[in-house]
């Protein structure tokens, strides 16, 4: 036998998956709804105009390559929270926040969970809604912290599990880390009202739980980046100490380049300061420091009034034609004659819209229609455009009647 050769083969990935299958398929009707990624009104990826312009002026300055600090870069991380709190929070005001660049949102989640398997004193294991983005358990789980689940999304409504939400939070073992997606979740594109995340604020403080909050698409909910914090902001102003991921790879369209921040808001400065020394500690020996070049375009954007109002827009841009291909899916829906209720695909938000489709409709779909999307129902809103939209809602509208 070789060193290796007890390793099994491992499942691939089920997102990835569905991209080899699209590229396979020669129908020139076929349609990509798998990707997380947005794509503009012909399917193709989107350079923002605010971080092309962001670019050039990096580009233009001739940086050198050395390494950034282990936190990266200050103008970068520094705006980052500021984008989150506001510009008025008065925790950042008082220095209780650590924030540290990250690899994109899945290397802010992953420092928080290092950090946490290392030095959380409660109950050691992280609660996540069910369902989840897929990865939340692979990152929590390659740390050590045991995953478990609370309710959140009622396939019956296709809308949130408001009442089994706050039961199981009732339940939970005091003293457990709370895992809750900022805005636009992935993959229910149901999120809580303002009315009811202060609902679940007051109840995580009074059960003594530990939120740790995802934030991977701040403006691309709503087109605001402002009211896409809300929940965020509710949880400083409710006075919780928390852990926040932070991505700019959806909102700034900076996918590959990895720009996000992690944070942990503390009880004062000196207990933020002790902190820091310890995410230092673990990123060295993580990755040793992040990428420069994402974060030198974001912090272009977040610091100049010119380009930052260009991004607002543009950001405003992305999620208005995904609210318009909500509109128009449904209607396309309505106009076949579908005697299904369509309403979710307009009332969820961000990103991604579950369907309520049945894993068999799913396999029809993709059988029969060219039409590509996980098997739990899942559609990327932004591989619908205003050309495929027509064909989407009649091959749905078949596998459904
Ligand atoms: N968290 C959620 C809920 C996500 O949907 C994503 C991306 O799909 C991420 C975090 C992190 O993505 P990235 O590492 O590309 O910033």
């Amino acid at each position: 036998s070789t060193w290796f050769s007890e390793v099994q083969m491992g499942p691939p990935d089920a997102i990835l998956g569905v991209t080899e299958a699209f590229k396979k398929d020669t129908n020139p009707k076929k349609i990509n709804l798998g990707a997380g990624a947005y794509r503009d009104d012909n399917t193709q990826p989107f350079v923002l105009p605010s971080v092309r312009e962001a670019e050039n002026r990096v580009l233009s300055r001739k940086l050198d390559k050395e390494y950034a600090t282990i936190i990266g870069l200050p103008e970068f991380y520094n705006k980052a929270i500021e984008l989150a709190l506001g510009k008025g929070s008065k925790r950042l005001a008082a220095k209780h926040n650590v924030t540290a660049q990250s690899i994109s949102g899945t290397g802010a989640l992953r420092i928080g969970a290092a950090f946490l398997a290392k030095f959380w004193k409660g109950n050691r294991e992280i609660y996540i809604p069910s369902p989840s983005w897929g990865n939340h358990v692979a990152i929590f789980e390659h740390a050590g912290l045991p995953v478990n689940r609370y309710r959140y999304y009622d396939k019956d409504t296709c809308a949130l599990d408001f009442s089994g939400l706050i039961e199981d939070l009732k339940k939970i073992p005091e003293k457990s880390i709370v895992l809750l997606h900022a805005c636009a979740h992935n993959p229910t594109g149901v999120d809580p009202t303002l009315e009811q995340w202060r609902e679940i604020s007051a109840l995580v403080k009074k059960r003594n739980l530990y939120p740790f909050i995802d934030m991977a698409y701040q403006g691309f909910a709503t087109g605001d980046i402002d009211r896409d914090a809300q929940a965020v902001r509710t949880f400083e102003a409710d006075g919780h100490d928390f852990c926040l991921a932070q991505s700019f790879a959806k909102n700034m369209g900076l996918y590959g380049e990895r720009a996000g921040a992690f944070t942990v808001l503390c009880s004062d400065e000196e207990e933020a300061a002790r902190v820091m020394s310890q995410v230092k500690i673990l990123i060295r020996g993580l990755y040793s420091n992040p990428p420069v070049h994402g974060a030198r375009i974001a912090a272009e954007i977040l610091n100049n009034e010119d380009l930052r109002a260009q991004w607002l827009k543009d950001v405003k841009l992305m999620a208005d034609r995904i609210i318009d291909v909500r509109t128009k899916l449904k209607d396309n829906l309505i106009k076949l004659g579908s005697s299904q209720n369509w309403d979710h695909i307009v009332n969820q938000i961000g990103m991604f819209c579950f369907t309520g489709l049945k894993p068999e409709q799913v396999q029809k779909l993709i059988k029969d229609h060219s039409v590509y999307l996980t098997n739990d129902g899942r559609v990327s809103m932004a591989g619908v455009t205003s050309k495929n939209v027509e064909y989407l809602a009649e091959s749905i509208h078949k596998v459904t009647k």
